[in-house]
């Protein structure tokens, strides 16, 4: 995409966004009917895709705009049905390309698959014989899917632990062997399990212990990427809030999330708020990603702020998150389900590494968007405004009479489904 920066789209229709999408990107007529005329995931996909299908399940698709990342603009599709997310991820973004844009970085890819082993009648010595047959062993999870490895992949390292050693448990006591395995631009679960299960009987032969479990780990601390943006307190004023204030308002409000764990779940939530949809849209696995990020949000020991928020020497609003992303650009879903394919190729990214960046950098902007209402109005302010139009549809609205009662509904400051059922009767008598 050129430019991610398209004035008035918001208040445009979805005809004359579909439009814009157009002009921006080289669509074919059948990808545009895909997206709003036919039913884009069949019922019959569906059916290949999970057990005991009876139908298909849809979710708003928006995009998020504005985003400047490492000097390419981006325009993100997101899939949610909150109101005021992709608004907000949208209005941060507008913000923080004036300053420059987000700065991103994956540095490492490397997935962790983990073998249990329990019952060996000398766990040091099983631990020493794993470590000795190391390249043993990495050929063998190599030879199970050499595709992988053709693809520049594969797995690179392993290591092993002794759990409860001293445990009077036998249960409790054992080596848990962790392979680190490349999975180039897959998110890789079926690459890993299949690696992993097939070292099994070498492991028990060199252990002398039973393999139970053979899995990855969602843990993917080898798998980080980070994203950051440095913001100077001009760019961040609303209303009468100067943007010293809005800017000392969000570093309390990280305080408060780094400090409390009432707050830090809160604040995480709404940064998975801007992730969950990047990664829903692009047809990954979103449980897997937020299973890691919040087991990451505890790895000093204390669940915590997954962002950081500072004031550097300049007075500037600095953020940074970092964060295990393990998503892909191939398997999974995302070449099967036909919007996650639309998606990706609105997204234009070329790696799973880049998708990751992207991810994390909405999931910062998302953070700033909600951290600057709160510091400022309050978050019910824009929130329930936005969401004046979802409110009259749940009090029966229909066509024109949506907009109608949503506007009255803002103009009153009743926000509520009694009043909005109150206004659609008067409207229809
Ligand atoms: P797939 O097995 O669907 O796809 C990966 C395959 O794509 C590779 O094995 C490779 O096969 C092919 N491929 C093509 N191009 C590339 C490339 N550039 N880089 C890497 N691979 C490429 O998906 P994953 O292994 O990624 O597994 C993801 C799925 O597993 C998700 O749906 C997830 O929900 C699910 N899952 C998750 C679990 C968890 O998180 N705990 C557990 C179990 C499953 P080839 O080389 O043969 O062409």
């Amino acid at each position: 995409m050129e430019t991610s920066r398209i004035p008035g789209f918001y208040n445009m229709t979805v005809d004359e966004r579909i439009e814009m999408l157009k002009k921006l990107h080289d669509f074919s007529d059948e990808d545009i009917d895909n997206i709003h005329k036919k039913a884009p995931l069949t019922t019959d996909t569906a059916d290949k895709m999970i057990e005991n299908v009876i139908g298909t399940f849809e979710l708003p698709l928006g995009l998020g705009l504005n985003f400047l990342i490492n000097g390419k603009d981006y325009v993100v599709p997101m899939v949610i049905e909150e109101a005021s997310v992709v608004a907000s991820a949208s209005h941060i973004a507008r913000i923080v390309r004036k300053s420059g844009g987000f700065t991103t970085e994956a540095a490492e890819r490397l997935m962790i698959g983990q073998v249990q082993v329990v019952g060996c009648s000398d766990f040091p010595a099983a631990k020493e014989a794993i470590l000795q047959n190391k390249e043993v062993l990495l050929e063998a999870a190599n030879n199970a899917y050499p595709s992988i490895v053709a693809r520049g992949g594969g797995a690179e390292d392993l290591d092993v632990r002794i759990l409860n050693e001293d445990s009077n448990s036998a249960y409790s006591q054992m080596l848990v062997i962790h392979v680190y395995i490349n999975t180039c631009d897959a998110m890789g679960a079926n690459i890993i399990n299949t690696m992993v299960e097939s070292l099994a009987p070498i492991i028990e032969e060199m252990t002398r212990g039973k393999v139970y479990l053979r899995i990855l780990s969602n843990y993917a601390d080898k798998c980080i990427a980070k994203a950051s943006c440095v913001i100077p307190p001009e760019l961040l004023q609303t209303g009468e809030y100067s943007g010293e204030e809005v800017r000392d308002g969000v570093i309390h409000a990280y305080e408060f999330a780094a400090s409390d764990l009432y707050r830090a779940v809160t604040h995480n939530k709404g940064i998975m708020n801007g992730i969950d949809p990047v990664v829903i849209a692009t047809g990954n696995d979103w449980r897997a990603v937020e299973a890691g990020a919040h087991a990451y949000a505890s790895r000093n020991g204390t669940y915590s702020s997954m962002t950081v928020w500072s004031k550097d020497e300049y007075g500037n609003l600095v953020g940074e998150l970092e964060l295990p992303i393990s998503v892909g650009i191939v398997g999974g879903a995302t070449r099967v389900h036909p919007l996650a394919k639309f998606a990706m190729n609105i997204l234009q990214v070329k790696s799973a590494k880049e998708l990751a960046q992207v991810i994390v950098a909405v999931g910062l902007a998302q953070n700033l968007g909600a951290l600057k209402a709160l510091a400022t109005d309050g978050i019910q302010k824009g929130h329930m405004a936005l969401h004046s139009r979802s409110v009259a549809v749940a009090a029966g609205a229909t066509g024109e009479m949506i907009d109608i009662i949503a506007r009255e509904l803002i103009k009153e400051k009743q926000i509520r489904v009694g009043k909005a059922k109150e206004l659609v009767e008067q409207y229809t008598k």
